[in-house]
């Protein structure tokens, strides 16, 4: 069946008056699932009206009773969890073990987010002179929007949406254009959770209905996750129209392996890291810097891995990596690859042209490993974001903190030792926002900021934890005076 995709508006399901409709296509097996429709300018302002329309009942309505409405909504998605799984993969080509994982993050960041009467509490300070206190109170910005990329249809969303609403805003959501089926079903609970009306707002599009959320006055707050050229772009315009906006962009993350590091836990770890979602994570390991006597042996072994990892339809029993998510990207990324022998650079493992079995029309790049690509090339600089690693062998962790910090980006960095004052070292100097230590994806738990530095991220609070709820309330700083001869006395 293929579903053409309608807005949420105003508490209504509503098919969009859009001229165009773009198809939705599982990347596994090019099926048409679905119609989403690139939503007009009016559409954005329908919602946005009806956003500020609900504004005042929402943020008059106490923290306590609004999280009533994200307990309903952790049940519901609970009790949908494997259809909402399962409508990942088939949109995303992701396998289904990481789909459940994915929608496990969704919900612990409503988990979170419930915990709000306490976050959104303010301070108060006593005396600041004689007679006079001062405090602080959180409240919400305003109509918020959120914008979101296809690698993640059911989590990032949930980065933002549970701790704006929580916080008394009301929410317009503009899912990616190519996965937006998972919306439209946590939408439906949204619906059945009994949000007032106008309170959560989803709106389907691409650049021109971003634009329209861009320049319209009644929206004062922009989430987006994407690429680093449009979070760029879209934390200019947001800022130019004099809105506060935090956009996490791209991703080029270097893990780099000690020669006393565990060699059959680190690369386990670096193959899911690297592989896993097929590459298409922003936290994906796409260069290791094997460091010293190490180097042939994890070369060794992750080639073994890259050659022996299950390839196919996520929904198949046994499949460890999953499709890219269009024939472009499959295009793009097999390019890329190419490129490696233009560099000098040496394919051990190459993943181009695969054919999977019954799946002949999916976007399937294999596990690709190349050696030796040099830093001043286009694969050290490019964002590969599918199945590709490359290796860059250096001599000491001098060496590999450097190259770490030669990137543009900023998003993951991760050391494979067992040496604590090595890995003290590792974290005090890379700069990058999310680090892990003999971790593969080091993707912060809810109640910590998704950490993006550098090209990594644009703006300054993070998406997740306590830098959500400060994104999303505004401080009102209060300094009370009440002089004893006012007074009646009593
Ligand atoms: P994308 O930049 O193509 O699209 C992201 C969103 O922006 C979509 O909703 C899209 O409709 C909109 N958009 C695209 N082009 C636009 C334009 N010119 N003007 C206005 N809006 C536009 O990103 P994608 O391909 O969907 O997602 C993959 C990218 O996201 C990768 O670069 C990945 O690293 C990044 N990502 C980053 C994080 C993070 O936390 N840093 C997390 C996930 C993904």
């Amino acid at each position: 069946m293929v579903v053409r995709v309608q807005n949420y508006i105003d508490g209504h399901w509503k098919a969009s008056r859009a001229g165009e409709y773009l198809g939705v296509y599982n990347p596994a097996t090019a099926e048409k699932l679905g119609e989403v429709p690139l939503s007009p300018p009016e559409e954005v302002d329908e919602a946005a009206q009806a956003a500020q329309r609900a504004l005042k009942g929402w943020r008059e309505t106490p923290a306590g009773d609004r999280i009533q409405y994200l307990f309903r909504l952790k049940y519901l998605l609970e009790e949908n969890f494997e259809d909402l799984s399962r409508t990942i993969t088939m949109e995303c080509g992701k396998t289904i073990v990481e789909s459940r994982g994915e929608m496990r993050r969704a919900i612990e960041n409503v988990e979170v987010a419930s915990g709000i009467p306490s976050l959104i509490q303010g301070k108060f300070s006593e005396d600041i002179a004689p007679g006079i206190d001062e405090y602080f109170i959180r409240q919400p910005v305003g109509v918020v929007a959120i914008i979101c990329p296809f690698n993640f249809p059911g989590m990032i969303p949930f980065w933002f949406m549970p701790y704006a609403l929580a916080c008394g805003n009301t929410v317009i959501v503009k899912p990616s254009e190519k996965v937006p089926l998972t919306m439209q079903k946590i939408f439906a609970l949204m619906e059945q959770c009994g949000f007032p009306q106008g309170v959560v707002n989803l709106v389907n599009g691409a650049k021109e209905t971003v634009d329209a959320i861009l320049d319209h006055p009644l929206i004062r707050a922009i989430s987006m996750v994407g690429s680093t050229p449009v979070a760029r772009y879209i934390y200019a315009r947001a800022a130019a129209n004099g809105k506060r906006a935090q956009c996490q962009g791209g991703a080029k993350n270097i893990s780099v392996v000690l020669p006393d590091a565990d060699l059959e836990t680190s690369t386990k770890v670096l193959a899911d890291s690297a592989f896993g979602s097929a590459g298409q994570r922003c936290l994906a390991t796409s260069i290791v810097a094997p460091v010293g006597e190490i180097q042939r042996d994890f070369v060794e072994a992750i080639c073994e891995i890259a050659r022996n990892r299950v390839v196919g339809y996520g929904l198949d029993e046994g499949v460890e990596m999953g499709p890219v998510i269009t024939p472009q990207s499959k295009a793009r990324i097999e390019g890329l690859i190419g490129k490696a022998l233009e560099e000098d650079a040496t394919i051990l493992v190459d993943g181009r042209g695969a054919v999977i079995k019954g799946y002949e029309k999916g976007n399937f790049v294999r596990p690709t490993v190349i050696l030796n690509i040099p830093p001043q090339g286009e694969l050290f600089r490019t964002e590969i974001f599918g199945p590709v690693l490359s290796i860059m062998p250096v001599n000491t962790i001098e060496e590999a903190i450097e190259l770490v910090n030669m990137g543009e980006y900023g998003n993951m960095a991760c050391l494979f030792t067992k040496s604590g004052e090595a890995a003290r070292k590792f974290r005090y100097h890379v700069q990058a926002g999310n680090v892990g230590i003999n971790i593969g994806v080091a993707a912060p738990m809810a109640y910590f900021p998704f950490s993006g530095w550098k090209e990594s991220f644009f703006g300054d609070l993070h998406g997740q934890g306590m830098d959500a709820v400060e994104f999303f309330t505004q401080k009102k700083v209060v300094i009370e005076r009440w002089p004893k001869e006012w007074s009646r006395k009593f």
